[in-house]
């Protein structure tokens, strides 16, 4: 699976949040192959589609994709240099698959704030200068390391350093390396140094509840996120710990009541998703209906993958139907009288809403 790590300053949300998430994720029953860390929420994908679909199969369970969220407390200016648990929290930012940056948009004077002054820019610059100078010091690393190989004439070494060195003036500036306009084969290149900087981020500003309009502190917020390639979700954070402890019912009401269509966090897992290219497939069974994640582009064997390996090695082929299709022939049967039922190779690449069932070898 994937998953999307929650960073920012002390006091600003970011547990708040991750309750949120973690109480209208899913139990863990769901997930036997998976092993979730104590501060880690698998979290449900929103997806209508999945309803429709259960709708003609009745399946025996309807099981949504998911995302999992980390909560990566802690991180402090001085964390690169090691300071408090500074080397640890960066461990933990490298090994997610993108950022989500909790920053306060919202005064209240009850909630301190540890720089004294809600300052979203400020803010920022804090986590953003700790993340750019550990990887200020990884590229440094890299080069000495390269520079050595490349003495003895290797062209590639050569080709790697100069790479490297063009992200050290960005770096030193504080500015993320995803800010920069790389070429394809520049970053393949700056792949294997898994810098913090180059991971899709979205800001997450956590604003009052009549805080989403008109808000200088969003607009700041806005304005970073736009220079640097970044999304923005505004979200109560308050709000949505509250939303998340009521049920089903009530929750209907009460989004009715604020004129929300769904709850806030339903577009920051929606984000995530979007920030990492991601997209989802479907296999429909009278067991299980179920939703995958997979990358936008992935092949049929890559997406067999996602349900077990052994599905990728001893793929043969794909029965695929499109979701509009799987809907508007009433399923697979249908889809086929119809002629929109497909058989597909090892060469196909799966579209976001394929109905599919796999043939493989064991
Ligand atoms: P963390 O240190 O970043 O994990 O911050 P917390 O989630 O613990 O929140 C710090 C304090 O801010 C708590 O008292 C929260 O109730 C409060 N808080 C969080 N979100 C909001 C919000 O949207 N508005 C207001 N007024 N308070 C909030």
């Amino acid at each position: 699976g994937f998953n999307c790590g929650i960073v920012g300053l002390p006091n600003v949300g970011k547990s708040t949040l991750f309750n949120a998430l973690t109480k209208a994720g899913i139990g863990a029953e769901n997930f036997p192959f998976c092993t979730i860390e104590p501060n880690a929420g698998v979290v449900p994908m929103p997806d209508p589609r999945l309803n429709k679909l259960a709708e003609i199969v009745k399946p025996e369970r309807v099981i949504p994709t998911s995302m999992e969220f980390v909560d990566i407390a802690g991180l402090v200016a001085g964390a690169s240099k090691g300071e408090g648990l500074g080397n640890q929290f960066l461990g933990n930012i490298r090994q997610t698959d993108a950022i989500a940056h909790v920053v306060r948009c919202f005064d209240d004077s009850n909630v301190i704030h540890v720089a004294n002054q809600v300052d979203p820019a400020a803010d920022i610059e804090v986590i953003n200068t700790e993340l750019a100078l550990a990887d200020l010091d990884t590229v440094e690393k890299a080069i000495k390391r390269v520079q050595r190989v490349a003495k003895s004439g290797d062209k590639t070494a050569k080709a790697q350093q100069e790479i490297f060195e063009k992200l050290l003036p960005v770096l030193n500036e504080g500015k993320p390396v995803r800010s920069m306009d790389l070429s394809d084969d520049e970053r393949a290149t700056i792949r294997e140094l898994c810098l913090l900087t180059v991971k899709p981020t979205m800001y997450i500003a956590n604003v009052n509840e009549d805080g989403f309009e008109n808000n200088p502190y969003l607009d700041k917020v806005k304005a970073i996120a736009a220079e640097e390639n970044a999304v923005v979700v505004p979200i109560c954070n308050k709000m949505e710990a509250e939303i998340a402890e009521l049920e089903d019912d009530e929750k209907a009401i009460f989004l009715e009541e604020m004129g929300m269509e769904e709850p806030g966090l339903d577009r920051v897992i929606r984000a995530g998703y979007g920030l990492l290219d991601l997209q989802t497939y479907f296999t429909a069974g009278v067991k299980e209906v179920r939703a995958w994640t997979v990358r936008v582009g992935a092949t049929a064997p890559q997406a067999a993958g996602v349900i077990h390996t052994d599905f990728e090695r001893g793929f043969i082929r794909a029965e695929v139907v499109g979701y509009d299709d799987y809907i508007a022939c009433n399923g697979e049967a249908g889809a086929k009288d119809a002629g929109k039922w497909r058989l597909e190779g090892k060469d196909y690449i799966v579209k976001d809403g394929d109905v599919i069932h796999f043939r493989f070898n064991v």
